[in-house]
């Protein structure tokens, strides 16, 4: 068992640097959970106080209803794994993995069976005897989780374990991450600042920015439901399209921006309407805008005129990217048969049912449509 909560868990840096502010959630045994966010958002700063490695400036921090604020990392039952790997350079792989153990003064056969079973799981068995100079980033990675593994912690806390692998190698790391989670049965709390990371590994995902938690979800509802413009912006790839305008309601209901004037659903607006905002951000996900006059049969608002700036065929699908005559730019996912040019022009439209909008002033998402 090994649940984690985080009462308006707070760190400020020197007096000053609000680094992570009232950070409240709960972390259920054998989830693994991601903290997302851009760089400073202060993820490696809750990690770290979840691992005892900074002190915590307000809140409290429980493990599995233990109040651990005051308790030093070494007994709070948990391992660490470093984005630098952290090894020791003239050691073999067998002795680093062993280091914590025998710190710890566990008989030897015992040392020798958890490295050997731990090596197991990880394939870097052949290697027990090398040094990490003489393996690959991969292997040296595996070495670093190895190294937690054997402790049999009830946490396991990954610092952006990843980044330092390149692209195919964290692809293939990320999957067996994720079979170790399900194999092991430990309660992850994992850092990235890469959202595919995020949503790919994430049971749920705490999306963070300037300190404050934005959004704790599921990743399907962080892409489907987003709270608010930093969450629908920062989640998914290429990014959310945004076109400000305005709310109008009245004989007829609509969102209006510079050459776009869309007639909103009923529904939507009675919705809309509740919010009080005038000033909005219309927000559209690249597959959900389509050239109106191919894709007839979808429920679509009004044609949106734009010129194609650049296409990009990925062989599976295309990308356009387009910009209207005011400069508003847009993102259009489309099929790879058809045929797109530079400089042409699109009309396009957007899914009635997938438009997502958002206050001006706040950023909160408004006139959610309940389901
Ligand atoms: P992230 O991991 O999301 O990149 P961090 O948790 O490292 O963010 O940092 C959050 C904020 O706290 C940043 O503004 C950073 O500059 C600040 N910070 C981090 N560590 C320290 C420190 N030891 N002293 C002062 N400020 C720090």
């Amino acid at each position: 068992m090994a649940t984690i909560q985080l009462n308006n868990v707070t760190k400020i840096y020197d007096g000053e640097v609000k680094a992570v502010y009232n950070a409240s959630f709960t972390i259920e045994d054998k989830e693994f959970i991601v903290l997302v966010g851009p760089s400073g958002c202060g993820k490696s700063t809750l990690l770290r106080m979840i691992a005892g490695l900074e002190e915590i400036s307000d809140g409290t921090l429980f493990i599995d209803e233990k109040k651990v604020n005051d308790v030093v990392p070494k007994d709070r039952d948990i391992a660490m794994v470093f984005q630098n790997y952290a090894l020791y350079p003239h050691m073999t792989v067998f002795d680093n993995m062993a280091f914590g153990l025998k710190m710890r003064k566990y008989p030897k056969n015992e040392i020798k069976k958890r490295v050997a079973n731990a090596s197991r799981i990880l394939e870097i068995d052949a290697y027990l005897d090398r040094k990490p100079g003489a393996l690959s980033g991969g292997q040296r990675q595996r070495v670093a989780i190895g190294r937690a593994i054997v402790r049999q912690p009830k946490v396991f806390l990954f610092d952006e374990p990843l980044s330092n692998l390149d692209a195919k190698l964290r692809v293939q790391m990320r999957i067996e991450l994720k079979q170790l989670h399900a194999r092991l049965q430990a309660t992850m709390v994992y850092v990235t600042h890469d959202q595919v990371e995020a949503m790919t590994m994430g049971d749920r995902i705490v999306v963070l920015k300037d300190g404050i938690i934005q959004q704790i979800d599921t990743p399907l509802n962080l892409y489907n439901n987003p709270h608010n413009l930093f969450v629908a912006g920062f989640i998914g790839s290429p990014t959310m399209n945004f076109i400000p305008g305005i709310l109008q309601f009245g004989e007829s209901n609509e969102f209006k921006s510079d050459g776009l004037t869309i007639e909103l659903p009923p529904m939507l607006a009675a919705n809309l309407k509740k919010s009080r905002s005038s000033d909005c951000t219309l927000g559209v996900r690249v597959e959900d805008v389509f050239d109106a006059d191919m894709d007839s049969q979808k429920n679509l608002t009004a044609k949106y005129r734009m010129t194609i700036e650049a296409v990009e065929p990925l062989g599976s699908e295309i990308y356009l990217y387009l910009q209207a005559d005011n400069g508003q730019k847009l993102c259009m996912r489309t099929a790879s048969d058809r045929t797109y040019h530079r400089g042409g022009i699109v009309n396009v439209a957007f899914d009635v049912d997938r438009m997502y909008f958002f206050d001006a002033a706040t950023g909160n998402r408004i006139g959610i449509v309940a389901s």
